[in-house]
């Protein structure tokens, strides 16, 4: 039993993977973190979408041109309201957080950054906050640098003024890390490095599911986050920049949509965030987000958070009990996710074994290279929890845990 705000017993009604059995049994998804289940309202409004109101936006006068159009832009409201932004102008729709970075490293970076300039990452960033950085910096001839952490899964920020020099212009850090579910101090970090004039950008994948996020309160200059972690459909996701970059930096990708006047000659752009929406954008994901938004908002962020730590808190004192695991990121506070290793046994054979249990987890790198190696692992399983899990799903963890001990000694 666990003491929670939340009606889970309702809630889990809502989720059609979960009142239907799969392979002739209950399922128990604890792998929130690789992607979020979208409740029934969310992919009835993306249905709806595509039955009955199916057109382009920002285009044409016909009357359902504009109201895809009208939809297409209140689900932008929705995210500004997410992220407590101050304009909806701040929000440019991305396929996801991934494509997000990609925009500001190629657009903004590409503007920015010089030879010999530097971009600090920290050291639990995911793949997608290291990759189209070292792109550009080789491109450019800028440096990489490391805010190191600690064996508990921290970041050691003792040295942070000295990190940022002079010659930085960009601070990348994750709000919420994918493998341990650390908690960053980013309005800190943020303040460290607008001290020194570089600005900051933070990666939000796992933060927005988890926690209630206010842009204007951290001052962060770029915040990323993808739609499907946020229990709304994939190919979504959003950019929040400050509106004084966001003016300033030129499109990086071209096409419809997104000009004032095209001539032989060249172009001219409209204002952000039309300029960095080239193309037909993912309509009905996008509306079907806002509908994902809404749900949650209903639920309360509060409440989720409560709930989940809860559960967070079984599921680590009972995980603890098992023989020779061990937990990677154990700071106090942390979201709900658990990375474990269990010793003498690969965590694909644990997957698999739990897969057979119907308990889905995720078990490899978890695109997160430099953090296994940091914990001189291969590989970790995670267990990841949402608002949706109740304490069934950790008894069936636990339970193919025990199977896995049984099998492997
Ligand atoms: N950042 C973090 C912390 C993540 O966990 C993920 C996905 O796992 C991403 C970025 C990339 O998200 P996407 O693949 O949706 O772009």
């Amino acid at each position: 039993m666990i003491h929670t705000p939340l009606d889970v017993e309702r809630i889990r009604q809502d989720f059609p993977l979960l009142v239907t059995p799969f392979k002739g049994r209950p399922l128990h998804y604890l792998d929130s973190a690789v992607s979020g289940l979208m409740p029934k309202v969310a992919i009835e409004r993306m249905a709806r979408y595509q039955a009955l109101e199916h057109t382009n936006v920002h285009r044409g006068v016909s009357t359902l041109s504009q109201e895809a159009t009208d939809h297409f832009e209140a689900a932008r409201e929705k995210v500004r309201g997410l992220l407590n932004a101050p304009s909806a102008k701040s929000i440019v729709w991305t396929r996801g957080a991934t494509e997000a970075i990609n925009l500001v490293a190629q657009s903004w970076g590409r503007t920015h950054l010089k030879t010999g300039d530097e971009i600090l990452l920290s050291a639990m960033e995911h793949h997608a906050n290291i990759v189209p950085w070292q792109l550009l910096a080789q491109e450019v001839g800028a440096i990489l640098k490391v805010i190191p952490m600690d064996a508990n899964g921290e970041l050691i920020l003792d040295h942070l003024d000295r990190l940022i020099t002079e010659r930085t212009r960009l601070v990348g850090v994750v709000h919420v890390s994918n493998v341990l579910g650390t908690v960053n101090p980013v309005k800190a970090i943020v303040q460290a490095a607008h001290a020194k004039g570089a600005v900051v950008l933070v990666d939000g994948a796992q933060a927005v599911p988890h926690l209630a996020v206010d842009v204007q309160d951290l001052d962060c200059d770029f915040y990323v986050f993808s739609g499907h972690k946020l229990s709304g459909p994939t190919g979504i996701g959003a950019l929040y920049g400050k509106k004084s970059l966001l003016d300033a930096m030129p499109p990086w990708h071209g096409g419809g949509n997104m000009i004032l006047s095209v001539t032989w000659e060249g172009s001219t752009f409209m204002p952000a965030p039309q300029k960095f929406e080239a193309g037909t954008p993912p309509i009905a994901q996008a509306i079907a987000l806002g509908a994902s938004i809404d749900y949650l908002k209903g639920l309360g962020f509060e409440a989720i958070a409560a709930h989940e730590h809860a559960l967070l808190e079984c599921a680590t004192a009972r995980l603890l009990e098992v023989p020779g695991l061990k937990i990677l990121g154990n700071q106090e506070g942390k979201a709900a996710v658990i990375s474990f290793v269990l010793e003498g046994v690969h965590p694909h054979d644990i997957g698999s074994i739990l897969d057979h249990e119907n308990v889905v987890v995720r078990a490899g790198h978890h695109c997160a290279q430099p953090v296994m190696r940091h914990f001189q692992v291969p590989a970790t399983t995670r267990a990841s929890l949402a608002y949706f899990n109740h304490a069934e799903d950790v008894d069936a963890l636990l339970r193919g845990l025990h199977k896995v001990r049984e099998i492997f000694g």
